[in-house]
């Protein structure tokens, strides 16, 4: 059997949640250069295997794919599960947050939470994700750390702990000081090491009150977190590192309070510090209680350890097609082990299933693993089956895992190639990218004939005629999104189906056709009115769109 090379210990699966333009990529990016041996700034621009693949997502400064990439740090090995920060992909970022332990969350220093780092921060609640903050873009006009702190507070409803002080802000943002060793650090320069190297200096006067009154806040915060160290605490009025380190650790991961750090990912100031943090005190895999299922014959509850010595059972959460090996599913995997080349069930479909090979992905290249372990995060190539959401495990032990639930497309439009020679490679295509993507659906309109496309928002139908059009070589057009009459109709007719009328030809007559309970939104030609009808064909109302 494999061995695992290194401690379920020094794992972490974490993601980087933001909204869009806090810095995420940036931040990412950094990181990953931090945690590199061989990885240039900007390489992940340039295709490969990188967190922003996908031209669409360079284009328009999203990210869209929820790929994992693997670094290490100070002797723990990392995977960052990529979520993005759209609205329209808010399921993505589920699907992600299922599968991690931990969460950056990166806000811009100068605007604190927005509206849209909401969504993404209440989804994180909802699967209890232990996070800390990144305040970034402390070198931007208008930046400042502790108004942004305080958003925090206002419209999260958490409690935030500054864990640093910025010296200086804007232009003149030089350095922090780390209020749990209470020593200022400037960068030095903007020289090759990208703000790799920092020098020690002391306080500086004008924030020794600030940092006074913060290391105390933090001391406080920690002592109320811990009743062991409250007796410490207020017999001495301060606590050591060594005291304060696993106390901060356990009270993030209980979500009692969220460390605050700051930076500028842009100027390569203060990544590293956020890396050790991650290290010290975000979660392993060992730290998380115990993935859930059911036996999928009795429906019994089961418990799965994070333990090798438990059967193997993990989670896809990813379908992803790489333009080198093809079919990537992504799992992670929260018990037991699995051997490359080796089958197990996909317990969900009741299929079997062969990790023909397992991939890890880095920065700049892809590993083939001979194994993964409990608390990986790996990509298995060749899988027919498996979709998001799927359990992989032991056929002799099979569990099923609890999974996350998909919402229903909200927007349906209609799409036709613009050749029609192609209508078969579009199907083809069309089908493909719905077995990647739960919230994306494609019927053909039973009246019409029409091949109608269903997803999450106008974006996410724009970027599937994207992926159409490069990874397929369909150029395809759309009709106008409607959203879908379910949301239209004020009073659908219950029990019966929604029908539309059609004129037809020059007659002037209308022809009633029954369409589907929740039509779609078809090409609609001009002479068209839609009307709903109840059984004995009486119109009851006009649909709009
Ligand atoms: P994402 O949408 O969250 O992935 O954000 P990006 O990393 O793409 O950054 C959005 C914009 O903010 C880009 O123009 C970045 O160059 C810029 N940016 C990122 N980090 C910083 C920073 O620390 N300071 C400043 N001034 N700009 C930054």
């Amino acid at each position: 059997m494999a061995k695992r090379t290194h401690p379920l210990g020094k794992v972490r699966n974490i993601g980087i949640m933001a909204h869009i333009d806090a810095g995420k990529t940036t931040t990412t990016e950094r990181i990953l250069f931090y945690t590199g041996k061989n990885y240039k700034i900007g390489e992940v621009h340039d295709g490969g295997a990188t967190m922003d693949w996908m031209e669409q997502e360079q284009e328009r400064g999203i990210t869209i794919t929820s790929a994992a990439t693997t670094c290490s740090w100070n002797d723990h090995v990392i995977n960052i599960i990529d979520t993005p920060g759209h609205v329209d992909f808010t399921v993505e970022v589920e699907r992600s947050l299922r599968v991690l332990d931990g969460a950056v969350a990166v806000f811009d220093a100068a605007t604190g939470v927005e509206p849209q780092s909401e969504t993404v921060w209440r989804q994180a609640d909802k699967y209890n994700v232990p996070r800390i903050c990144f305040m970034n873009k402390m070198d931007k006009m208008g930046a400042d750390f502790l108004m942004a702190v305080g958003t925090i507070e206002e419209r999260l409803g958490a409690k935030p702990v500054p864990m640093q002080i910025p010296i200086g802000a804007e232009s003149n943002f030089v350095g922090i000081v780390d209020l749990i060793d209470m020593e200022a650090r400037v960068w030095e320069g903007s020289g090759d090491d990208h703000g790799a190297k920092f020098e020690t200096i002391e306080i500086p006067e004008d924030i020794k009150d600030v940092c006074e009154e913060y290391r105390a806040k933090l001391v406080e915060a920690v002592a109320e977190s811990d009743e062991s160290l409250l007796e410490t605490y207020l017999e001495e009025g301060d606590l050591t590192t060594e005291q304060m380190m696993p106390a901060i650790r356990a009270a993030t991961i209980k979500g009692e309070f969220i460390p605050v750090y700051c930076g500028s990912a842009f100027k390569n100031k203060g990544v590293q510090m956020l890396l050790d943090a991650v290290v010290s005190f975000l979660p392993s895999p060992k730290d998380v209680a115990s993935v859930q299922g059911t036996d999928p014959k009795t429906g019994e509850k089961i418990t799965r350890e994070a333990s090798e010595d438990a059967p193997f059972s993990a989670l896809a959460f990813k379908i992803m097609t790489d333009p080198f090996v093809g079919k990537l599913t992504y799992f992670r995997v929260y018990s037991g082990q699995v051997e490359q080349g080796t089958s197990a069930i996909n317990s969900t479909k009741d299929k079997k299933e062969r990790f023909g090979r397992i991939l890890q992905m880095h920065a700049n290249s892809r590993e083939d693993r001979e194994a993964a372990f409990t608390g990986d995060i790996a990509a298995a190539v060749g899988m027919k089956h498996t979709t998001t959401g799927d359990t992989l495990c032991d056929p002799d032990n099979p569990v099923i895992l609890e999974s996350m639930t998909f919402d229903k497309p909200v927007i349906h439009i209609a799409i036709e190639p613009k050749t029609k020679a192609d209508q078969q490679k579009m199907g083809t295509g069309l089908q493909k990218l719905a077995e990647e993507d739960p919230t994306f659906t494609v019927h053909t309109d039973e009246e019409s004939g029409q091949t109608i496309i269903g997803g999450m928002g106008e974006l996410h139908l724009d970027i599937i005629v994207d992926r159409l059009r490069r990874e397929f070589k369909v150029e395809a057009n759309i009709g106008k999104p409607q959203v879908a009459y379910r949301e239209t109709i004020t009073k659908p007719v219950e029990g019966h189906l929604l029908r539309f009328k059609r004129q037809t030809g020059g007659s002037g007559q209308f022809a009633e056709v029954v369409i589907s309970l929740y039509p779609t939104g078809a090409f609609a030609p001009e002479d068209e009115r839609r009307v709903v009808v109840d059984e004995d064909g009486k119109e009851t109302g006009e649909v709009g769109g």
